[in-house]
């Protein structure tokens, strides 16, 4: 129907979130809820803005979902897609196939990657990517002549996706609450979250410690009956969960002493978040299995790309025979064709070298000075992503009581301010595209301090 606009220029906003309530249920959301109060529609975007309908500009400081990071309005990424739909806009890698883009896309990956890592098995998300390497390990495994490594050790609050085997490699409670989770042979250990589960301890001891429970757990479960490791270089989804320095090298030497693979979830932390191609390249760790996804084509289309190190690939080519597993959408020509113009719009911009030198020091520096804010428990970062405690007293680092929700009050003080900030609990957390200038920068700061003012004199006065 035709909607007046002259009488109310909330109309088609009014309308399209009637329709939202009427006939769609969104993701991780209590949509009885959600009915009664209404959508955010958000219409358009460009740079690290996005729009309602309405023409209010809201700072994305979480780049979409951790995903835009070269920001909205590319139109090279555009071009790349218009070009590809007209060339071949879809064909499969099933039955001996193969395609320009997604061959050539697994050659520019693996030139960027570290040099053990020279092949790509294509999917369609990060949830995608996690359920292919726990079948490729347990299958890698059986084809090497030991069919009893199948277990997976994982941490509590690690997130690694959706789909039944994600959501189980995953240590989301709420999350295995629903569907019977987790999948047998997936075990988990504790997190390295030194500010939540350390406070009164060294780092470094916390760091090495946490790193030395997978020890404990190979050995309850006994090695030979695992197969692999799992870990987020810093924890996303968790609440920027950015482990001690002492944490991945200890996990690597364990996973070496045992003879674990060792699985680093890139999907947030690849393609530039923490200042180089993959996260764990920071923490000097060498993974077997690398999962990437979201910063691959800047969010723009869905892809999802698994690397396999020389040792995997090898055992699989000489002994693997067929790998019973693959997706209509694996390397999808689009997304392939996207990814690639993402890559090269990265390395035309410099956007590494411009983070590392500019961007992520400007960026973390402006946080550290929400520090000083009453609310401010810890201000920490890495890169381009950074967090907040929000604490009831800042001496003792004492939360507030669960029921204040503290973090949703925050959360929605930003919106209202301008600011996507995102809240894990008490945690409030940002990740915002990395083309971001020092310009915006300092308005997400401003923005993120005024909302905190307006938690504090709503929840202490
Ligand atoms: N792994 C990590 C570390 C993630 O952060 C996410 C998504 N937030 C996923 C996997 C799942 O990716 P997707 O939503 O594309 O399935």
């Amino acid at each position: 129907k035709d909607i007046d606009m002259t009488q109310n220029p909330n109309a088609q906003t009014q309308a399209w979130q009637q329709l939202d309530a009427a006939h769609h249920l969104h993701p991780f959301t209590d949509n009885g809820a959600l009915n009664a109060k209404g959508s955010r529609v958000i219409s358009h975007a460009d740079g690290v803005y996005i729009h309602t309908p309405e023409g209010d500009a809201i700072l994305d400081g979480m780049a979409g979902l951790w995903c835009v990071n070269m920001g909205y309005g590319r139109t090279e990424l555009v071009q790349a897609a218009t070009e590809q739909l007209n060339t071949l806009p879809y064909y499969n890698l099933f039955f001996q196939c193969t395609h320009p883009p997604a061959t050539e896309l697994a050659a520019q990956l693996t030139s960027l990657l570290p040099d053990h890592l020279n092949r790509v098995f294509f999917t369609g998300s990060g949830s995608e990517c996690n359920d292919t390497v726990v079948r490729m390990v347990r299958h890698y495994w059986a084809s090497q002549g030991q069919p009893k490594r199948k277990a997976i050790i994982s941490r509590h609050n690690a997130y690694h996706g959706s789909t039944m085997a994600g959501a189980s490699l995953g240590g989301m409670k709420p999350m295995h609450a629903q569907g019977g989770l987790p999948i047998p042979d997936i075990h988990h250990i504790d997190q390295p979250y030194h500010f939540g589960e350390g406070q009164g301890m060294d780092a470094n001891e916390f760091g090495l410690e946490r790193a030395r429970q997978l020890e404990a757990k190979i050995l309850e479960l006994g090695p030979e009956n695992v197969a692999a490791f799992i870990g987020e270089p810093v924890q996303g989804a968790g609440g920027v969960i950015i482990p001690p320095e002492t944490y991945w090298p200890e996990v690597q030497r364990i996973c070496r002493q045992y003879d674990i693979l060792l699985i680093s979830d890139e999907v947030i932390c690849g393609f530039g978040r923490l200042g180089h191609w993959l996260g764990c390249e920071h923490f000097g760790v060498k993974p077997d299995l690398v999962c990437m996804a979201k910063g691959i084509t800047s969010g723009y289309v869905p892809l999802g790309a698994v690397a396999v190190g020389d040792r995997v690939a090898q055992g699989l080519l000489d002994n693997g025979g067929d790998f019973n597993h693959g997706f209509t959408y694996s390397g999808h020509p689009v997304a392939c064709a996207v990814a690639s113009a993402n890559l090269k719009l990265m390395a035309d911009e410099k956007v590494l070298e411009r983070i590392n030198e500019h961007t992520a020091p400007y960026l973390q520096r402006r946080w550290a000075e929400l520090a000083d804010h009453p609310l401010v428990g810890e201000a920490r970062g890495l890169g381009m992503v950074a967090a907040l405690e929000l604490v009831a007293d800042k001496a003792s680092g004492k939360r507030f009581d669960e029921n204040v929700g503290a973090g949703t009050v925050c959360r929605d003080f930003c919106i209202e301010s301008g600011l996507v900030m995102r809240a894990v609990g008490d945690t409030m957390i940002i990740s915002p595209p990395l083309i971001i200038t020092e310009a915006e920068i300092d308005e997400l700061i401003a923005r993120a301090r005024r909302s905190l003012d307006l938690t504090w004199q709503k929840l202490v006065g």
